[in-house]
Parts: structure tokens; C-alpha cells; sequence
């Protein structure tokens, strides 16, 4: 029963850590390219980066 191994899902390349836009670290978790690390760094501490990536996020995922 391996007919249809073309049609899964290419899991590998779910699960591959993309590179953070930001700092280049891979991250398994990235909101429009941002790993979570970022994220965090810019609402705690870079409130001008943190406004552009949440005008990213509601280009991304629109607003809510
Ligand atoms: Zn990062």
C-alpha cells in the first residue's frame, strides 16, 4: 500500500528550521519571518520594529 507516498505531504520540509529575518537564527517558529525570540525582543524592547512587524502580521493575516 505505498501508491500514494507522492501525494503526502512533504514533512521534511515542514519541520526544517527557517532562518529568523532578523537575526538569522533558525527557528522552528516564525510569525512573518520573525522567530519568537524576535518577537519578544521587539514588543519588550524595539517598539518601532514591533509596529512594523504587526503591520506585517495584519498584511500577512489581516486584520482582526
Ligand atoms: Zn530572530
Amino acid at each position: 500500500m505505498a501508491a500514494d507516498v507522492d501525494t503526502e505531504p512533504d514533512l521534511d520540509a515542514l519541520a526544517a528550521p527557517h532562518p529568523c529575518s532578523r537575526c538569522g537564527e533558525p527557528a522552528m517558529l516564525s510569525v512573518v519571518g520573525f522567530c519568537a525570540a524576535c518577537v519578544a525582543d521587539m514588543g519588550l524592547r524595539h517598539p518601532d520594529e514591533y509596529a512594523s512587524f504587526k503591520s506585517a502580521v495584519s498584511a500577512t493575516y489581516g486584520r482582526k
